[in-house]
Formats: structure tokens, sequence, C-alpha cells
């Protein structure tokens, strides 16, 4: 059942509705089925990170200690269930941006052979970031950082393309390996993370600034969407290369990246661009303000570099051979998770962006032997009508059914993971009609309701 529960979402249509609540106990998702490490202590914590001192950075210390994340090596973490489902979320959300513009996903594989970066010169270009091997014939490859070379290569061997066919807009969403100097702060600089890559190819400079402009814009409502206040910042086209780069930062204080705005006009810039002595606006000449920011999205509009080496062509309006103008456009996917979670939780509690959260609504049934137990069954019947009334909430609800505990132990961890509708059945469960209490983390709110009540409230 937990197999088939896994792929549910591209088979529904085959598996009989009964199959789309397991793993748990009969048809509910129940928090003691779940492969689910909880509340550990700091000092656990520091022990599976092999660390004596402090974890300095919240997001990685509390996706530690309520089990979203286990680390596996240096640099290198097991995303545990709940990660993967907002992981899964967040693809979703991404893939309606990035297919909302026109981009086909593809998927190339991580294993990318030396000679595509030596005819780029990033073989040696790259350094030691660059996780390479030999397969067993002594055949060089690297774990592939970034995609520029494959994709350019994959493009120049299509030789029918057309100027009609143009923007051609490919992106993937892939684990991507970089042997970091100082991997840290968990899912915010891993040594192997997962990235969105987009690429395009246009026909023209002028097609090409639209296709970048389209893309950044497509970045700006994805932020907007989560509830991300990230600022585009100029920036620095590094071993990428390129002519124009922006990046997206989302301000927080253990970002490892400064940048300056200028709160006069709309200029702001990563300090890797600047002269970092200069305290006023090139633009306008106001004061500039300094801010630490994780960056999350970077774009370059990158002209002939890649298609003038892989010669990537395409048949111009006179029917003769032209090079693709391109583009290329990351997304830090596990980053954005971490970086998230750091800005929006608190100290102890787990925030997530509401697209995000691994489930929606947890439900408290009473404790074993209470007063209130006889409202057991109200809660498994409220569990059954909102899944029934609302289709969207189908694997959205789960039911904390630890009854061992009390209701006020539950309701610290629901607080803790960041649930965003905890629901309680209490002394009012058992009146005419059954109030529950629904705790709405996200504005902090308790309101008792009836179950149609809390079917309009979800
Ligand atoms: P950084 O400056 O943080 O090292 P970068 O400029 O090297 O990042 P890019 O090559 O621009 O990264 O990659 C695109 C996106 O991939 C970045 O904007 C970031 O969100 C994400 N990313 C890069 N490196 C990592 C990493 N080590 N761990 C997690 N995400 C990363
Ligand atoms: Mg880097
Ligand atoms: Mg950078
Ligand atoms: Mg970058």
């Amino acid at each position: 059942l937990p197999a088939l529960a896994t792929c549910t979402h591209q088979l529904s249509g085959y598996i009989p509705r009964r199959f789309h609540f397991a793993p748990g106990r009969g048809k509910r998702l129940a928090l003691s089925h779940m492969f689910q490490p909880q509340n550990l202590r700091e000092d656990q914590v520091l022990s599976l990170e092999g660390r004596s001192g402090d974890l300095t950075c919240k997001s990685h210390r509390l996706m530690l200690q309520v089990g979203l994340i286990h680390p596996a090596s240096s640099g290198c973490y097991h995303l545990l269930p709940y990660t993967v489902r907002a992981m899964e979320k967040l693809v979703r959300v991404i893939d309606q941006e990035m297919q909302a513009i026109g981009g086909q996903k593809v998927n190339m594989p991580s294993l990318s052979p030396a000679e595509l970066w030596r005819a780029t010169n990033r073989w040696d270009l790259m350094g030691k970031e660059l996780l390479r091997l030999r397969d067993r014939h002594g055949k060089e490859y690297c774990l592939g950082p970034t995609h520029e070379e494959a994709i350019t290569a994959l493009v120049a061997s299509h030789k029918t393309l057309s100027y009609k066919q143009l923007p051609i807009l490919l992106y993937q969403l892939t684990r991507k390996f970089r042997d970091e100097p100082r991997p840290r702060f968990g899912l915010l600089r891993g040594r192997e993370f997962y990235m969105k890559d987009m690429y395009t190819f246009d026909a023209s400079p002028e097609a090409a600034q639209r296709t970048y402009s389209l893309v950044c814009d497509a970045y700006s409502s994805l932020f907007d969407r989560l509830g991300l206040q990230c600022v585009k910042v100029q920036a620095d086209v590094g071993s990428i290369g390129g002519t124009m780069s922006h990046e997206f930062q989302l301000p927080v204080d253990i970002g490892e990246d400064r940048f300056v705005v200028c709160p006069r006009c709309s200029f702001s810039a990563n300090m890797e661009t600047l002269d970092s002595s200069q305290t006023n606006c090139p633009a306008c000449q106001g004061p500039l303000t300094d801010t630490k920011g994780i960056e999350v999205g970077h774009t370059f509009y990158l002209g002939t570099k890649y298609s003038s080496i892989f010669n990537a062509q395409f048949i111009n309006v006179h029917g003769k051979p032209a090079l693709a103008e391109m583009g290329c456009y990351g997304l830090g996917v596990t980053r954005i998770l971490a970086a998230a979670i750091e800005v929006l939780s608190t100290e102890d509690c787990v925030r997530w962006p509401g697209l995000l959260a691994p489930y929606q609504v947890c439900l408290l049934p009473p404790k074993k032997g209470s007063k209130e137990e006889a409202a057991t069954e109200l809660m498994e019947q409220l569990y059954d009508y909102i899944t029934e009334v609302v289709p969207q909430l189908r694997g959205e609800v789960l039911l904390d059914d630890r009854t061992h505990l009390t209701i006020g132990n539950r309701l610290k961890d629901a607080n803790k993971f960041g649930y965003p509708f905890v629901i309680i059945a209490g002394k009012r469960a058992l009146e005419d009609p059954a109030h529950f209490e629904v705790w709405c983390q996200n504005t902090s709110e308790v309101v008792f309701l009836t179950k149609e009540a809390v079917v309009a409230l979800l």
C-alpha cells in the first residue's frame, strides 16, 4: 500500500479510491504510522551533525529537530517524508510558472562527459568545485554542477531548428553536485542539492532580452506566490559567463551574500559587482543601504557564448544558419525550502509558505481515558467529512493518533511542525452540534466551529 500511495497522483484514474489514503490506520493518515523523528533535543541534533558547537542557523537546527532532514555526509542530507512532500509542492508551483511562459521540461543525466567541459574550458576553470570521476574504461566525467554545456550540445544536434520554432525554453529539476569549500547551514549550502535550471534559445538579441524579462517576471511571480519578499539585484556572471545577470536575494542575516539597495530609486546590486567603498547610488546618487541575503535564484543573459562553441544554430528568416542567443536561469529548490523556513519560522516552531506546508490540517482526537474520549469518533467523522467534501484536501489531513499523549503535548508538537490548521476535539465537541477548536497557525487565531464551518474555513 505505501508504494501504491506514492504514485497515486500519476495513477489516480486506475487505483480504487480506498487506496488513496495509505499508509495509515485504515484509510486515514495516522501520525503514529509515519517515519517521522520527533522533537530531537539540541544536543541530539548536534551529535547527528558530529558537532560540538552551536548550530547558528535556525532553519538548519529546526529542520534537524523536527525530522525534516537527516545528515548523510558532509553537505549531503536525506530528505525525510515531510520535506519530500513540501518539495513536491514546490516543484508543482515551479512547473506552473515555467510552463506558463512556454517552458518544456527535460531531464539530463548527472553524469557529464569531460569533453563537453573541455570544449568550454570549464573543466579547468571550475577547479575543485567539480566532482570528477572515471568509468571502468578510464573515461572522465563530472557530476553536473549546472548544464549549459549539455543542453547546448543537445540543441546543437537538432539540425533542422527553424526561427519559427523559437524561442525554445527548456528546463529541468534535478540534483546538482558541487564540491563546496564550506558546505553549511543544512540545505542552504549542500554539496548535492536540487536546482531548477532553465536554458533559453532565441533568434535575436532583442528576442532573447524579451525572454530574459519573461523568466525574471515568472521568478517574481513564484516568490510572490510563496510569500517570500525577494529582491532582484544586479549580479556578477561568475564562471557561467554572459553579459547580464541578476540574482533573487532573500534578505536575512544568515545570508552569505551582501547586496546594496537604493531606497530612493529601484537600483540594487550584489556587492561582488560594486566598488565596496561606494556609499552612493550610481543611478541617483542617493545613499545606499547594505543588506545580507540568501541567493535563491540567478538569471544570466549568455548571448552566443555557448552556442558558438557547440554550434547551436537555427535556420533564420533568410534560410541561412545563425547562432542561437541564449539565457540560463537557476533556482535553488532545496535552498528555497530552507530559506523559507529561515525567514518564516520562530526560534522554536517551523513555519511554511502556505502553498508548501507538507500537510494542511492536523486533527487531535482526545486523550485515551480522558473525559472527552467519546469525541474520538467525532474526530474520525470530521476527518472523513473534510476529505469527502474538499477533494483538494485528500492526502492533506493528518490524524495525530498518539492518544496516549495529552492534547497539550500534541498541540505543542503540531505548533512546532507548522501545520497551517490544527483541530482539537475538546469539551465542546460533545455539544450538539459538535464544535471543534481550530487553531489557525499562520494568523495565531483560535476559533470554535461546527464541521460545516470547519470545511468553509479550510
Ligand atoms: P552561491 O553564490 O550561493 O555559491 P552560486 O552563485 O554558485 O550560489 P548558481 O551557479 O547561480 O549558484 O546556481 C543557481 C542557484 O542554485 C543559486 O541561485 C542557488 O539558489 C542554488 N545553489 C547554488 N549552490 C548551491 C548549494 N551549494 N546548495 C544549495 N543550493 C545552491
Ligand atoms: Mg557557488
Ligand atoms: Mg552566488
Ligand atoms: Mg549565482
